[in-house]
Order: structure tokens, then sequence, then C-alpha cells
């Protein structure tokens, strides 16, 4: 496979945008060579500036759960921009938005759109501050809530540390606000709650972890988590910005059973443009400007063309919630493919899934949060990653990352994943 104009393109892109990506992971860093610059995608296709075509295992890092180039979101678009391209004015669309959220995640009361999730979550917590009067947040270890300040802090040497930052940039004022444990930890969340007695304004995880890789909460451990943030007072906000509309029609939520204050939401609420809203409890989000004293605002939220693409793919997945067994079923094809091959070789590996997101981590622990992630061989991973990406399939190019399977894949795509997957294992471990 030539990979030429990609190669032409990265030199040049370095030289104008740092490490010359938009976004870190999209640069390869953590498994080396060139990043694959794309050029278009139709279903379950990507193709790059060479021409080469890749099955598609991330579909933009969730969001495209029909695929690329969906028909139905392609005419709501089309629609939308005959109309204007914005209007900066509230428009019937948004009304509607809301509505249809609301009847598919009844925790939500009340929701306001803005235009990603770092925004979603970065208003989420203001909100639970000014709700709470509190100041501190606790967050765990590997979860990941976009790129505000107060989301960019390790977890330090322990469970009971206050947060270290973990970017350049990130004031220690800001990180000693931040508290951190680890994922499915609940004794840790305990201690740092009974250590800052009436200052954690708000608890926010991934209900289903995407971001170390695919991590599942272990049985109990959100419904301890519920409990102890009623009993405390702490806003709990689920950060489902991945799992929202991914895992079921009313998110990791519904499948938990679980009902916190506030939901964060993004990628797949879109359609494929920007799109991000925060909702939840009427007299929480009652604290927002104009009705309330926490200020939060966007000249371009709720733009029209992207109301109108997630408004279609919410609409779709909302009269079609069968959409998820197929998903799942494609997914665990694809996952028992993989088991398959691994077994037969002998090779340690331990699998996480839950309905359309998987990862596969070369380790033989279980993984359960971010220091079991941890323990897999990453060199392993990069080698795998190049070898699939040569015989056109496109995984998340770093370990910690989750997998997202859209309805385009079929029969014939999963038979390829699989062989793809045969012929890199013998590729790598001779
Ligand atoms: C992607 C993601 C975010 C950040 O969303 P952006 O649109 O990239 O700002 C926040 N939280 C979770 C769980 C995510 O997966």
């Amino acid at each position: 496979m030539q990979t030429i104009q990609s190669k032409i393109l990265f030199e040049k892109a370095q030289n104008l945008i740092p490490g010359g990506v938009n976004s870190p992971v999209r640069a390869f860093k953590s498994v080396g060579g060139t990043p694959i610059f794309m050029q278009s995608g139709r279903g379950a296709y990507l193709y790059d500036e060479d021409g080469n075509r890749y099955v598609e295992l991330i579909n933009s890092w969730g969001p495209m759960i029909l695929g690329h180039a969906n028909p139905i979101i392609e005419k709501a678009i089309g629609e939308a921009i005959a109309k204007s391209f914005s209007f900066g004015a509230p428009t019937r669309r948004e009304v509607e938005m809301a509505e249809l959220i609301i009847s598919m995640m009844p925790s939500i009361e009340k929701i306001r759109m803005v235009n990603s999730g770092t925004e979603a979550t970065m208003a989420a917590i203001r909100v639970a501050r000014g709700f709470t009067g509190r100041n501190k947040i606790l967050k765990f270890e590997g979860c990941y809530h976009g790129h505000a300040d107060s989301f960019l802090i390790a977890a330090g040497s322990g469970a009971i540390t206050t947060g270290v930052p973990d970017s350049a940039g990130v004031t220690a004022g800001v990180a000693q606000d931040t508290l951190t444990a680890p994922f499915n930890d609940f004794e840790a969340v305990k201690t740092l709650i009974e250590a800052n007695e009436n200052q954690i304004a708000a608890l926010i995880l991934e209900p289903v972890v995407g971001n170390m890789g695919c991590v599942l909460p272990e049985n109990g451990f959100l419904e301890k988590i519920r409990k102890i943030c009623t009993e405390k007072g702490i806003v709990l906000i689920f950060d489902e910005v991945m799992t929202g509309f991914r895992l079921a029609r009313g998110g990791a939520q519904e499948i938990f059973g679980i009902k916190p204050d506030l939901t964060t939401l993004g990628k797949i609420i879109g359609g494929g443009l920007p799109v991000g809203a925060y909702g939840g409890r009427k007299e929480i989000m009652d604290c927002v400007s104009p009705v309330g004293k926490v200020y939060q605002a966007g000249t371009l939220s709720g733009n029209p063309v992207a109301m109108a693409a997630g408004f279609a793919m919410l609409t779709h997945l909302n009269e079609n919630p069968t959409i998820y067994q197929d998903l799942t079923k494609i997914t665990t094809q694809i996952t028992e493919g993989l088991r398959k091959g691994l077994d037969k070789r002998g090779l340690k590996y331990t699998m996480n899934q839950i309905g359309s997101m998987f990862t596969l981590f070369f380790t033989d622990q279980k993984v359960t949060n971010l220091a079991s992630a941890k323990t897999s061989d990453l060199g392993l991973f990069g080698k795998y990653f190049h070898s699939m990406l040569s015989k056109g399939v496109y995984l998340a190019p770093s370990q910690f990352e989750s997998m997202f399977v859209s309805t385009a894949i079929s029969a014939e795509d999963i038979r390829h994943i699989t062989e793809a997957h045969e012929a890199s294992l013998t590729e790598i471990l001779g």
C-alpha cells in the first residue's frame, strides 16, 4: 500500500500546524509512523489521499454510528443549509432537539446545546459549583473529559493526593481543586469524599470508560457512587459524550439503570458536526444564565446545520432501537474473530467489549482501571496497528482508545477484518 500523498502532506503540515494535526492522537505518536490523510468516506470505508480504502473501526471517534455520508444525515444537512448557515437567534429545531433528547434520556429535564464535548463538561462543572457553592471536583484516573484545565490532572502517586497538572499551562491553583481516584475503586472515592467533607461540588465520570481503552464499571460501582453523591450533596455528572446514543438509545445510564444529576453529551449528538450538550435536573440547570447566575454562552451554539444533522441522527436512532442489538451482534462477530486468531497462537490478551465499543489489550491482566490498562505491551500494539493499517483496517492509533463500530459494517467487512488480523498476527509473531 502506497501512502505517498500522506507523507508529503504530513511533511508540510508539521511546518504549519503543531505536530501537523489539529488533535494530538491523530499524529500516530504512540504507534510511530506517518498519519494517513483522509479524502472521503462512504459507509464503512475511508479513502485516503492516495486512493487507498480502509474499513472503519473508529468512525470519527464515535459520531459516525451509521457509517460515513449516511444519506439521511446528508439530506437533513442539505435542507438546513438552504435556509441559512447560522442565525444567532432561537429556532424551532432547537426546541425539537431538546424535546427529543429529553424523551430519550429521562434524567435530563432541561438541556443546553454547545459546540463540543469539552464545552459541555467545562460548563457542567461550573454549573455544579454554582449550584452547590463548593469548589472541588472528583474525577477518575484515565477518564477523559475534554481539555478544560480542571480535567487535565493526573492522579499522582495515590488516590488521596491532590491533583498535579498533566499539561503545561494548567495552574497549581486549578489543579488543587481536582481530586482523582482509580476507576472502579469505591473505597478511594469514599476516603476522598470524607477527607473533603462539604467541599466537593461534583463527581464526574465516564460510566463506561472509552478513553483508557474500553473499561467497564464493575458490579455495584455506579450504584455506590450514586448513593454517596446523594448522601453528600455532590452533583453526579455522567460524561456520556462517548456513550450517549452509542450504547443504547438512552446511553449508559439506561443500561445500568442509574440517574445522574447532570449528563454531558457530544459526538453522536451532532451526527458528525461539532455539537455538545449538557443537561439534567431542572433545579440545577436553572442555575444557568439567563435564569440563574452561572454564565455560559455560544455564538454558534444550536447552529441550524449542526442541529439538523444531530436531529436527523437522533431521530433515526430513536425510531430504530433495534440498531443497538444489530451493532452488538456485528461487534461481537468482530471480537470473536479476533479472539479466535489470538487463541490459536496462545497470545495473552484481554478483550473488553460492551455493545459497539471494544478494545483489544495486549496484556494478560484483567483491565479494570488505568493501572491495569498500562500493563499492555505497547510495542506489540504499535506493530499490530501498522500491520492492520497496511491491510486496509483503520484502528485507533493508540492502545488506550476504544473502537467504535458502525451499522455500515457488512459480513464481507468482518471477514476482511478477521483475515487482516490473522495475517497481522503471523507477520508480527512470526
Ligand atoms: C471526546 C470526549 C470528550 C471531549 O469532547 P470534544 O468534542 O472532543 O471536546 C469529553 N468526554 C468524553 C467522555 C469524550 O469521549
